[in-house]
């Protein structure tokens, strides 16, 4: 009778428990209704203004924000005069990767220069440091040869970042489709980008590295400089087949990768292949980080509009990678995907735990 009784109470606590909490415990998968709940952190975020709705936004939503600063557009100083404020003003909410120009290529001290801008960086909070994709694809050297990121003229810089452990993020080469023909594009976002932006669509340039000269550059630096904790961004441009993917990830133990901007890419290859994607997000969950790269600045100046399409893409996101719904995808011509349904487990890492060491 005494045991029944505590095994009564035990039953009230557990009923009590689950009425706190949206979903019933023992559920394996999130529903739509489980997004606000869940803990979340958007890797690449370009936060380039003081104006801290977004963050407070985002917070509400059980979203942390990682901005990558960017050696384009906004001068690198003021992005890390941006970052370095709202680091100070949100450190459990908000971090940033510093980042390097390469104008001084040549110049006699251009790599000490970077290795102080590097102490600078990581000095004001960053969590590590970005290079970007005009490493390999726009930088020439004094003769006009391109200069890929595994030129010597970085060893220093790299040899710098491995002793002292200090997170690379790495958006080197574009989309594959990058050096295809517009029509060949297998994604809508990528042929508007590249239409928009003809200087960069490496198709029109056929002087320029190969896309398989980018992938080498980039090995090259996993290989030598190992010690490296080294984030490959937007799948580490290997985004149109997980296959290449899941290789690099078995080839380099320090590697990891996020997704940002290239989840299109991975609903492509859902539509004829669900189970595959499915199963690579789950044999990689410890490795894989989720991320958008959409960008607010001060010349946002539709705050209402800006937000209505940011909650809806992180929505979208979280609909295709948690539930079985059907999903509308603009960058395949609106063709709907269904959700992959990933376990709670598994969700849990891409969308947060992977990510948490850019808050230590
Ligand atoms: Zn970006």
């Amino acid at each position: 009778m005494r045991d029944n009784f505590i095994l009564w109470l035990a039953v009230i606590a557990l009923m009590a428990g689950s009425v706190s909490s949206c979903a019933p415990i023992d559920s394996e998968y999130y529903t739509a209704d489980d997004f606000q709940i869940v803990k979340k952190i958007d890797v690449h975020f370009h936060y380039e203004t003081l104006d801290d709705r977004y963050l407070l936004l985002a917070d509400s939503l059980n979203f942390k924000l990682v901005s990558p600063n960017v050696d384009a557009g906004r001068s690198i100083n003021e992005q890390l005069e941006i970052a370095t404020e709202l680091k100070r003003k949100y450190p459990d909410k908000f971090a940033f990767f510093g980042t390097f120009g390469v104008d001084q290529f040549g110049t006699e001290d251009f790599a000490g220069s970077i290795v102080s801008r590097i102490d600078t960086c990581m000095a004001a909070g960053a969590s590590g440091i970005k290079i970007w994709k005009n490493i390999g694809m726009t930088l020439k050297d004094g003769v006009g040869n391109y200069v890929m990121a595994d030129d010597p003229a970085f060893a220093t810089v790299f040899t710098y970042m491995e002793e002292n452990k200090i997170r690379l993020l790495a958006h080197l080469g574009e989309p594959k489709n990058c050096w295809l023909p517009l029509e060949e594009m297998t994604l809508d976002n990528d042929r508007s980008y590249f239409s928009n932006n003809p200087q960069y669509h490496m198709y029109l340039h056929p002087e320029a590295p190969s896309y398989e000269d980018q992938i080498r550059a980039r090995d090259n630096l996993l290989e030598r400089y190992p010690g490296i904790p080294f984030t490959g961004a937007h799948l580490g441009s290997q985004e149109w087949s997980i296959d290449e993917v899941a290789r690099t990830l078995d080839r380099f133990p320090a590697y990891d990768v996020e997704f940002s901007a290239r989840i299109g890419h991975l609903q492509y290859q859902a539509i004829t292949e669900p189970d595959k994607v499915r199963d690579f997000l789950i044999k990689y969950q410890d490795r894989i980080m989720y991320g958008t790269d959409v960008g607010v600045t001060a010349r946002n100046n539709n705050y209402a509009a800006t937000v209505r399409s940011l909650v809806k893409r992180w929505k979208d996101h979280f609909l295709w990678l948690a539930t079985d719904a059907e999903v509308i995808v603009a960058d395949l011509d609106g063709r709907s995907v269904k959700g992959l349904q990933l376990p709670k487990v598994v969700i849990d890492k891409i969308y947060f735990a992977n990510a948490e060491k850019f808050f230590r």
